[in-house]
């Protein structure tokens, strides 16, 4: 037996979304604040979060900040954006990958352009979790807030989540904030968290999918061959597995010869273990990073797919100029880069700076690309978009 806990992760990943001035930032300080009466947290006040501070993901400037804070439970790394803007940014991104979201939506207005936006794009980038908090709930009667709750399961439907059991707490982030105990304040944050523990599963590694591995660096070991290294994305991985190595066009046959974890060698390992793997009949000129590892014959490798991406704005470091179909330059992604056409959507005639929209690309070679995969597109060495994928196709 591989020597890996399979343990369950006690950290989640998650941020607040929803409409300008609905009150995301405002919640994530209460929530700092409540927990930090517990010792849980360290107060995080509303200026601290909105005065974020730039951050450099992968060459592309995203204002969000970072709050952590515990439960009893676990850990929470905390994602709150200041504009718009940067939440577009962050999550077509992928800077901060979230396993859930609470959508903040203000009772008083109900569900706006960017609350549907922000539901949009968190399914599309694969956000599995949506908790709702109906926030200013200090401002309307109750009627009112059942009718905001109806017309959001309606909207989560709309967008693929199941309305009708996605968790929806009621309460004043602002109230909460000021040291308030009646219902909407207070216990609203406490309710929401403890919401928060119950709802979102422990991240747990996959196991049960054919293995995966992407290619981190290769060797050539003297009399026995070569050894790639890498972290196992998903799956079990033995020795004597039939295994394809795949990318850039190539599609190899190989058998794994030898598994080793931290220089020992084992009959097994599992996800979240980095191995080295040695492989049969390998020659060391047929491996490039960037490659995956598969279980024979899970991958489909192509040259299509279909994305989600954001052209930064010329204040970014992006283009001046529009973008229209048959666009070609180099895609980063991971530790490789390809070049790529990208056709833009048929009801698109173009694209400006500081749109974004979906989009189809065109790899030179033959890759596997997995949803929710980032990937930057950079021209002259400048990086002009960044995107995720949504879709692979034939
Ligand atoms: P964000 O843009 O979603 O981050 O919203 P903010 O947290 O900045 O809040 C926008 C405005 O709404 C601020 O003036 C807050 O004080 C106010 N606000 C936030 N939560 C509540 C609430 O529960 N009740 C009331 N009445 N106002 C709130
Ligand atoms: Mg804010």
């Amino acid at each position: 037996k591989a020597n890996a806990q399979i343990e369950e992760k006690k950290h989640c990943n998650i941020g607040t979304i929803g409409h300008v001035d609905h009150g995301k930032t405002t919640l994530t300080a209460a929530i700092t604040k409540i927990l930090s009466k517990d010792g849980l947290a360290t107060y995080v006040s509303y200026d601290e979060i909105d005065r974020a501070p730039e951050e450099k993901a992968r060459g592309i400037t995203i204002n969000a900040a970072h709050v952590g804070y515990s439960t009893k439970l676990r850990h929470y790394a905390h994602t709150d954006c200041p504009g718009h803007a940067d939440y577009v940014r962050n999550m077509i991104s992928g800077a901060s990958q979230m396993d859930a979201a609470v959508l903040v939506v203000a009772a008083n207005d109900g569900p706006m352009p960017q609350t549907r936006e922000h539901l949009l794009l968190a399914k599309q980038v694969g956000i599995q979790y949506i908790l709702v908090f109906i926030n200013k709930a200090d401002l309307v009667d109750n009627e009112l807030l059942e009718l905001v709750e109806i017309e959001m399961r309606e909207l989560l439907s709309d967008f693929g989540y199941d309305g009708n059991t996605v968790p929806m707490i009621c309460g004043s982030a602002l109230k909460a904030l000021n040291g308030d105990e009646s219902d909407f304040g207070a216990p609203s944050i406490r309710k929401l968290l403890k919401t928060m523990d119950e709802y979102v599963p422990p991240i747990v590694r996959d196991l049960k999918s054919p293995f995966l591995m992407p290619i981190d660096n290769a060797f050539t070991v003297p009399g026995r061959g070569t050894v790639v290294i890498g972290t196992i994305k998903r799956g079990i991985m033995k020795r004597n597995d039939e295994a394809d190595l795949l990318g850039f066009g190539y599609n190899i046959k190989t058998t794994i010869s030898d598994v080793q974890i931290f220089k020992k060698s084992v009959t097994e390992a599992l996800a979240g273990d980095n191995v080295g793997v040695l492989l049969r009949g390998m020659k060391i000129k047929s491996v490039e990073t960037g490659m995956l590892l598969t279980a024979t014959k899970s991958c489909q490798m192509s040259n299509h797919y279909k994305a989600k991406i954001y052209f930064l704005t010329r204040s970014e470091g992006g283009r001046k100029k529009p973008i229209f179909s048959k666009y070609s330059q180099q895609m980063f992604s991971g530790t490789w880069n390809i070049a790529c056409r990208i056709d833009l959507d048929p009801s698109m005639n173009m694209m400006m700076p500081g749109d974004h929209g979906e989009v189809y690309l065109t790899l030179l070679e033959d890759m596997v690309m997995t949803q929710g995969q980032p990937f930057t597109i950079r021209e002259n060495n400048v990086t002009v978009a960044t995107g995720i994928v949504t879709d692979t196709l034939k």
